[in-house]
């Protein structure tokens, strides 16, 4: 038993530190791209535990630079690593780990936003929504810029069980870095539920909360104002407010799941009644607006000459 376990634990075999590599490849962080590597693996390895069991999983890891989480990875007993990398000055350390980690590292040059993980891994590895998540995880460590578009992205997936999610419930573990420090990041464990807790459309709910965080150090009525026209603004906001029950006085951050459950839900009755409310764009307005007065200059002009 003991000598089954011990042949079927995978550990990389003595290489180079992080560090070393960054030096031999010439790897300097761009700043400009907000790369910012993690160096050591205590924390590497402290960040793919939060991911729960990896034995032989499946795991997307998404912008490995370096390859410090991917070495934690690959320690963690895996099936197969793949790894999708943008900057192709990686690519050679990275081959350098595939070398040690005979067939279980797949290094994709390619850009995360547009890459098709669905057709990565095995179809028997696909499971019902309603089921345990399969074993397939999606783990990352990127900047800002790039974990932003890309979460927006992968919700609304999980909201049409697509891309990552055509597998099934599949979990993420990601890192979101502060720009400037090294290793002062936070770490956030996700894993779609069975049934979401807001039963409106993906489009529906992004616009909700996308208004609510434009002023996010305003009064939340501020920003829920903008999914109106100026026209009913006030009297439109105070009813979305009152018919959802939510204090206007509350801070974008002080709202919960079930407060934006109720702003979704009676926004879109007043979407039902309105046809042309949810197309409504705030900046449009602001646009045609300033588009009519500069029209009206230009005539007092020409008017005057
Ligand atoms: N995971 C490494 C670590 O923790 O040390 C590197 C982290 S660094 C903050 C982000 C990495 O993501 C860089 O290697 C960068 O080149 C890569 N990256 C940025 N945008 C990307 C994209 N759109 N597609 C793939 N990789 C990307």
């Amino acid at each position: 038993m003991a000598a089954s376990r011990a042949l079927g634990t995978f550990r990389l075999p003595p290489l180079p530190t992080i560090r070393e590599i960054i030096k031999l490849f010439k790897l300097q962080a761009a700043k400009q791209l907000s790369q910012n590597f993690l160096l050591d693996l205590r924390l590497t390895d402290k960040i793919v535990r939060k991911a729960g069991n990896l034995t032989d999983a499946y795991v997307y890891e998404v912008g490995p630079g370096p390859g410090g989480i991917t070495r934690s990875i690959l320690n963690a007993g895996v099936a197969e690593l793949l790894v999708v990398e943008k900057d192709s000055r990686f690519l050679p350390g990275l081959q350098m780990l595939s070398d040690a980690a005979p067939g279980k590292l797949r290094i994709v040059h390619g850009d995360v936003l547009t890459f098709k993980v669905e057709r990565a891994f095995p179809e028997s590895l696909k499971r019902q929504w309603e089921d345990d998540p399969p074993n397939v995880h999606i783990i990352g460590n990127l900047p800002f810029n790039v974990s932003t578009p890309l979460i927006i992205k992968w919700l609304e997936n999980v909201s049409q069980r697509d891309g990552p999610f055509a597998y099934g419930r599949t979990q993420m573990t990601l890192t979101f870095q502060k720009e400037v420090a090294e290793v002062d990041v936070g770490v956030v464990h996700f894993t779609p539920l069975t049934q979401p807790r807001i039963q409106q459309p993906f489009p529906l709910v992004e616009k909700v909360v996308q208004n609510v965080f434009q002023f996010r150090r305003k009064y939340c009525h501020r920003g829920l104002g903008m999914l109106f026209p100026e026209a009913q603004r006030l009297e439109r906001t105070g009813r979305l407010l009152q018919l959802a029950d939510v204090d206007p006085t509350f801070r974008p951050c002080q709202l919960s799941v079930s407060h934006f459950k109720s702003l979704c839900d009676v926004y879109r009755r007043m979407c039902d009644e309105d046809p042309h409310l949810f197309a409504y764009n705030f900046r449009e307005e602001l646009r045609n607006h300033k588009r009519a007065g500069q029209d009206k200059e230009t005539g007092q002009d020409k008017e005057a000459s």
